[in-house]
């Protein structure tokens, strides 16, 4: 017998119809390239939504044809996101961090037929575009009559000239809700890149399941700043959150500098704000020496690398804003785990409750998870057996787009890469990514607890633990260490720091200074970078 309820799919276009009917009038803040501040509100971005897809029509654009971003985090590409994946089309967001030649391969291999950008990537864009030829529509995201001439990029129109004087009225399709609603590629610091290819129902299910209070826990009450990019995994799925939430969304363009990011948070009130760990060590650095407090954030996720415990004290002691520590992965849709306390933990000692909290935290209803051994069987979840950890979940992919890399699934779980330990409430801890661990006379070293333990000294800007080959114990951990600007650290004192905090032979066998330690496209040490930059270093114990 089946159940009697409505059958609806769920659709991308439902949360801006449900956004415009019931918070039509929530505010979306935008800082513009330009520099000024842009405000709307729902309603606007549903009818001008509803113009993008009239515009796609008028293009012949078929279902499931893919539109490509390269685009801050900002009004326009918020219109991008419903209109192209409410009509059928799938929004491809592509990360401009990427080398070239990167962008042009996938722009090919997703087969994209508009490009949409910022006039912040037209160099990109006209240096790639003669490479690109699945590409028959440029559209630069910028104001009416501001459109360059001569800029060389074939069939290139102004975004207002595009969709202006097109109809606000449009009636979404209704369609199978597992179709394919956006793609992401992942960095490919291994092999080509690769796409997550998300549903319009993933994306429901992760919508409902981010706005839940032990997950980002947005609300109507909120006023929520993503810094982390609308290029990069849907920045994490605020977009959709903020509309099935109504709360108020704030853009911050291109200015991810700390004093920026302060001072739109300040004036639109920001309560809750999204970001990878490189962005908070620039607020930080920002809000120290000029002596600043927040005045109404009071909640921040940190996700898409470890978050140093350095961070988290510093912004609960020091500024009085919580962190909840988030890990998951562009092919999650990325949410995995977020850490938040369970009500019987509330009544421990602040130490305590503060080592529950550097962890990543619990798995969200809609993912499981498990950690293997090398012959794949269940490690037990004691929070010290480390193990490959696996997912499986709606909103976890099954296949990359055209069918990439083969069948990644084992026995239905998705290898994510990473290595952890799982403890009996079920609190996950990441301790390295399988290609960073590092086996010492047969034993893993965590590269996270190595780099976090730098990253609490006080004379640490960043820190990046590597093994490096050692004749007795097969490897060896060292660290490679960015100074603060004008303090002072020598080998000898940070090796002297390590004492008491973790096991004597885990502590790493030498500090290597550097001026900087090499970052991917999406803001993470490039650990196989910095590799090659000491392929002639010997380790003094070697
Ligand atoms: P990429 O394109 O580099 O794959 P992702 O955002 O998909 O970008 O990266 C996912 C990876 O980032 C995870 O597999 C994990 O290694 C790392 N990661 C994400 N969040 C955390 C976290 N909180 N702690 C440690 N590592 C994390």
């Amino acid at each position: 017998m089946l159940g009697l309820m409505q059958n609806q799919p769920l659709l991308i276009s439902s949360l801006i119809d449900f956004a415009e009917r019931h918070h039509g009038d929530g505010e979306i803040v935008s800082r513009r390239i330009e520099g000024d501040i842009h405000r709307y509100t729902w309603r606007d971005v549903g009818a001008r939504a509803r113009q993008v897809a009239n515009a796609l029509d008028g293009l012949n654009l078929l279902f499931s044809d893919r539109v490509a971003t390269l685009a801050w985090n900002g009004y326009r590409h918020l219109e991008l996101y419903f209109g192209v994946s409410g009509s059928g089309r799938v929004l491809h967001t592509i990360n401009p961090r990427l080398h070239p030649d990167q962008i042009a391969w996938i722009a090919n291999h997703a087969e994209d037929q508009v490009l949409c950008f910022d006039a912040t990537f037209l160099p990109l864009v006209q240096a790639i575009h003669a490479r690109c030829p699945t590409i028959r529509q440029y559209v630069m995201l910028c104001d009416a009559g501001k459109l360059p001439r001569d800029s060389g990029v074939p069939n290139l129109i102004g975004y207002e000239d595009w969709i202006g004087g097109k109809p606000t009225a449009y009636t979404w399709p209704s369609f199978d809700e597992n179709s394919a609603s956006s793609m992401c590629y992942t960095s490919g610091t291994t092999g080509n890149p690769k796409a997550a290819l998300y549903s319009h129902r993933s994306t429901l299910l992760h919508a409902y399941a981010a706005a839940l209070p032990d997950v980002m826990g947005i609300s109507a009450r909120d006023s929520v700043l993503p810094v982390v990019p609308m290029f990069h995994v849907n920045a994490w799925g605020i977009p959709y959150s903020a509309a099935l939430t109504g709360c108020k969304l704030v853009f911050p363009g291109p200015a991810l500098d700390g004093k920026s990011v302060y001072e739109l948070i300040e004036a639109e009130k920001v309560t809750y704000a999204a970001g990878v760990p490189t962005v908070w060590q620039m607020l930080l650095g920002h809000l120290k020496p000029n002596n600043l407090r927040f005045s109404t954030l009071r909640r921040t996720v940190i996700g898409g690398s470890a978050c140093p415990p350095a961070m988290i004290h510093a912004f609960r002691e020091e500024y009085g804003v919580d962190v909840l520590h988030a890990w998951g992965m562009t092919e999650m849709s990325p949410l995995g785990t977020l850490c938040t306390l369970k009500n019987k933990h509330l009544t421990m000692p602040p130490e305590e409750q503060m080592k529950i909290r550097l962890k990543q935290g619990r798995a969200i209803f809609g993912v499981d998870m498990k950690i293997v051994g090398e012959d794949g069987s269940e490690l037990p979840w004691d929070g010290k057996t480390f193990g490959d950890l696996y997912v499986k979940g709606p909103w976890i992919v099954r296949e990359y787009f055209k069918g990439e890399g083969g069948d990644p699934l084992v026995d239905g779980w998705f290898p994510t890469g990473d290595v952890g330990t799982i403890d009996p409430e079920g609190y996950l801890q990441i301790t390295d990514r399988s290609k960073d661990v590092i086996k010492s006379g047969g034993e893993w070293i965590s590269s996270i607890d190595i780099e976090n333990i730098a990253m609490s000294h006080p004379a640490v800007q960043m820190a990046a633990c590597v093994g490096m080959p050692h004749p007795k114990w097969d490897e060896r951990p060292i660290v490679a260490v960015v100074k603060k600007p004008g303090a002072d650290i020598t080998r000898e004192d940070l090796l002297e720091f390590y004492e008491g905090k973790i096991a004597k032979w885990q502590v790493p066998d030498d500090v290597v200074f550097v001026e900087s330690i090499p970052l991917g496209a999406t803001g993470k040490m490039l650990k196989t970078r910095l590799r090659e930059t000491l392929k002639d270093y010997k380790l003094p114990t070697a």
